[in-house]
């Protein structure tokens, strides 16, 4: 069931959604070459707990027979680890990488979800490209995000952008609404027909969320139960924010 939200609660996705930008804008201060994706994970966290919420993603259930809860207070995934990439000492960033960054904060019984690919260093031309263009895939995606339009149409006009680029959207994982829950309906996959699905409605608020790789939309999953990679090790980037849909148009609530 999509839930509209109510002003007030509105009210508690905008300050979870604040948080979580000023998480994500912590992080990218401190990355460089030379840092472990599980300092970025501290410096998240902190950010969040300053700021009275507390990092969602932490312990949130795998759901599969002997995959333990996630460790991290953030996905940090870095150049072909596509998402859900856990945090590690060990994961030293190098000149060259770019690594996508995946966090929730939730406050107040609200959460508030984004996601950035961030540079590190210096980067290829081809990387720097692959990441303006996730990005603009979401904001293409949400001039449909608004009243009269429907979710396919969001979904398609990512999908088409995304295509016409040269790049391909992961087919097996999608955006969803969030409110109370980090994962509410609908799913919002990053392709799919215009004119079709749920029409939208002031008050659903969703996390949009272009997942692109280089080459190939195929993808595999690591070892540990968590991390997905693309399957030819090409690049891939991400880009998400909590959007709230209005009458006119949509409110970037993770931007804010
Ligand atoms: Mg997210």
């Amino acid at each position: 069931m999509v839930t509209i939200k109510s002003k007030s609660e509105i009210e508690k996705m905008r300050e979870a959604s604040r948080i979580a930008n000023l998480a994500q804008k912590a992080v990218e201060k401190a990355i460089r070459p030379g840092i472990s994706t599980l300092e970025l994970d501290r410096i998240a966290e902190r950010t969040m707990r300053e700021n009275g919420a507390i990092p969602a993603e932490k312990g949130y259930p795998s759901g599969m027979r002997g995959v333990p809860d996630f460790p991290g207070s953030i996905c940090a995934s870095v150049n072909d680890n596509i998402i859900h990439g856990i945090p590690s000492e060990a994961n030293i960033l190098q000149e060259g990488d770019i690594v996508s960054i995946d966090l929730v904060a939730y406050k107040d019984g609200f959460n508030g979800d984004c996601a950035r690919t961030y540079a590190v260093g210096k980067i290829s031309d081809d990387a720097q490209r692959l990441i303006d263009i996730t990005k603009q895939a979401f904001f293409e995606g949400i001039k449909y995000a608004k009243k009269g339009f429907r979710l396919g149409d969001v979904s398609h006009a990512i999908g088409e952008f995304v295509n016409q680029n040269g790049f391909s959207v992961i087919k097996e994982f999608e955006g969803h609404g969030i409110g109370r829950e980090m994962h509410e309906d609908p799913g919002i996959p990053n392709f799919g027909k215009a004119g079709r699905g749920i029409r939208l409605e002031p008050g659903m608020t969703l996390a949009i969320e272009p997942m692109v790789t280089a080459g190939l939309p195929d993808i595999c999953q690591d070892e540990d139960g968590w991390s997905i990679w693309t399957y030819d090790g090409s690049l891939s980037a991400h880009y998400e924010n909590t959007i709230l849909i209005t009458e006119k148009e949509p409110e970037i609530l993770t931007l804010a």
